[in-house]
């Protein structure tokens, strides 16, 4: 049976490998990105923990960006938000594999055992249909051959306070997310799209670490920088 062959992503050109969505040519050519800090991901000195990581870090203990918020990634991360074509979803969580394997390289951990995503606020997972963080996620679960739970889930702050036990009640009050499941000893990878302030995946990460987690790694595919 005859089928057109894939084309790259960015120049178009048919693929020999037609899932890799990127020419190997076009792989190298992605943006560079600086120096950055091995724990928070934004720029520093060298490629170690930051002075401000030594100081004070975050809750989590590394993360992984593929881009900074520039295109194409940009670009790729919009699309994917309003098509979620599957072509595209596979493209990008490639992208972040290779650079979680470069990163693991270089600096050997435990693996994985359990892949998460961050959840969309209900509103907008029920405008849009589906969340991107969790397209992401779950090939990569695959290619890591890891267990994806979805896990998380985003709750009204003060919503339902007097249904929870004491311990629920003070974590409640402290975060926006609920865990759905038990996460302790598990070496979590948390998945989003975009880190910004990076706020959503500290609120996260925290709830994991109060439940037990053993390590958290953050993936996204842009950090803004
Ligand atoms: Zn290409
Ligand atoms: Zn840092």
């Amino acid at each position: 049976m005859l089928s057109t062959p894939a084309r790259c992503w960015l120049c178009h050109l048919p693929l020999q490998i037609a899932h890799h969505g990127l020419c190997t040519l076009c792989l190298h050519q992605l943006p560079l990105l600086p120096a950055l800090c091995p724990c928070c991901g934004l720029p520093a000195t060298a490629a170690q923990r930051c002075g401000r990581c030594l100081r004070q870090p975050p809750p989590w203990h590394r993360l992984t960006c593929v881009s900074d918020y520039t295109p194409p990634l940009s670009d790729w991360v919009q699309q994917l938000k309003f098509s979620g074509a599957i072509a595209l979803r596979v493209m990008l969580a490639r992208l972040l594999l290779l650079k979680l394997l470069t990163t693991r390289r270089n600096e050997p951990a435990t693996a994985f055992d359990l892949v998460l995503s961050v959840p969309l606020h209900h509103q907008r997972a029920w405008q849009r249909g589906f969340n991107q963080s969790a397209l992401l996620a779950q090939p990569l679960a695959r290619w890591l051959r890891c267990e994806y739970r979805e896990g998380v889930s985003r709750i009204r702050r003060g919503s339902t306070q007097h249904q929870l036990n004491a311990r629920a009640r003070r974590h409640n009050l402290r975060s926006a997310f609920r865990l759905e499941m038990p996460v302790q000893d598990r070496h979590i990878l948390l998945i989003d799209d975009v880190v910004t302030t990076g706020s959503t995946v500290a609120e996260i990460s925290r709830l994991l670490q109060a439940e037990g987690a053993a390590s958290i790694h953050i993936g996204c595919l842009c950090r803004t920088l």
